[in-house]
């Protein structure tokens, strides 16, 4: 029998557990600080616990740790992490440095099964959800890693990286309350933005939930037939859906929604797309990030050209919709997601 992944635990799960091996309740205490608060790499820096408890917890669990495997960085200075697993399979995480920001981006799942036809992650397939803790330990990782190479600490979080968070839902949530709770890692719900391809149940519990974090909305097309070619499961999850979604979520917390916009040439980027984009988020408490496109290898879609961008840009401004053009990092060192762990997997 597989042994229990521990940091999977909530705190009353934990408590339960720890009962069965006759663990008084303040034991879970003890352990959620030592997992969150000092976010340890091994049950041997626990130092105040018996030594014949912790050896008794040691037995019976796995510990899911994750290490660094390699570490890339761009000539624009990002950098590019890619993390092996307890069971060895790899996932990424990304530093993308700034004047004001140095902004983390992290994983939920191995590969992913949304499959996106733009993406080097949907490309691969999907292995399996990230537990709690793997989520956890690369925000711990690469705030080292800022610190190596930037002398800053992390400044935001987005979970952009590989998977689809709202497929991982218990995990990734759990995950997020460890980072922002007080006895946890204490990050501010605003530095930390969740993006999704849309799933219209997972949005209304995310907001229900109360989650308090940023959310933005991977919509890349205006029409629900050119968003389908894009992204296989939004023939599921319908565009419609995903609006009427969106509109309890920012009825019920009375935050902004980003939508995010990859800029692909002669697919989305027209003023018929454009103007699309504009009626149907026009409603919504939100704002727009155009996205330029990392070409992948082998896939079919090409980045937009510049003057392309611009127009599409200013027809949406000159409309008084918040509306940026966020920059392109890391080109040399294949940023795009799935793109590293990739490698990793055919080595
Ligand atoms: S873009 Fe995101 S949701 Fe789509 S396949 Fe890639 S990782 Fe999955």
């Amino acid at each position: 029998m597989n042994k229990p992944i521990i940091r999977n635990y909530s705190l009353i799960d934990l408590q339960q557990w720890l009962a069965q091996y006759n663990q008084p309740p303040f034991r879970a205490k003890q352990l959620f600080h030592w997992f969150w608060k000092k976010n340890i790499q091994s049950l041997t820096e626990i130092t105040n616990l018996p030594k014949s408890a912790l050896n008794q917890i040691t037995e019976q669990i796995t510990w899911d740790i994750i290490n660094v495997s390699t570490i890339q960085q761009s000539s624009d200075g990002t950098i590019k992490a890619a993390f092996q697993l307890y069971d060895d399979c790899f996932v990424e995480g990304v530093i993308i440095p700034s004047s004001e920001r140095n902004t983390a981006c992290i994983s939920t799942q191995v590969g992913c099964p949304v499959r996106c036809k733009f993406c080097a992650t949907g490309n691969m397939g999907f292995l399996r959800n990230l537990n709690v803790g793997e989520i956890v330990d690369q925000v711990v990782w690469l705030n080292k890693i800022s610190l190596t190479y930037f002398q800053k600490t992390l400044t935001n979080i987005v979970v952009m990286g590989m998977g689809e968070p709202f497929l991982n839902y218990d995990f990734t949530i759990r995950a997020l309350k460890n980072i922002t709770s007080s006895e946890g890692m204490n990050w501010s719900k605003q530095r930390i933005t969740l993006s999704t391809v849309g799933i219209p149940d997972k949005i209304i519990q995310f907001a229900d939930d109360n989650v308090g974090v940023q959310l933005a909305i991977s919509l890349h097309a205006p029409f629900q037939e050119k968003r389908e070619q894009l992204i296989p499961l939004a023939k599921k999850y319908l565009l419609n859906d995903v609006l009427n979604s969106l509109k309890h979520y920012v009825t019920k917390t009375n935050q902004e929604v980003t939508f995010e916009y990859l800029m692909l040439k002669e697919f989305n980027d027209t003023l018929t797309d454009a103007k699309e984009l504009l009626r149907i988020t026009s409603h919504l408490k939100s704002k727009i990030n155009l996205i330029p496109y990392n070409a992948v290898d082998a896939l079919p879609y090409q980045p937009s050209s510049e003057e392309k961008i611009l127009a599409f840009y200013e027809f949406l401004r000159k409309r008084h919709v918040n509306v940026r053009i966020r920059k392109s990092r890391g080109q040399d060192i294949a940023a795009a997601c799935g793109q590293l762990a990739n490698k990793l997997f055919k080595k």
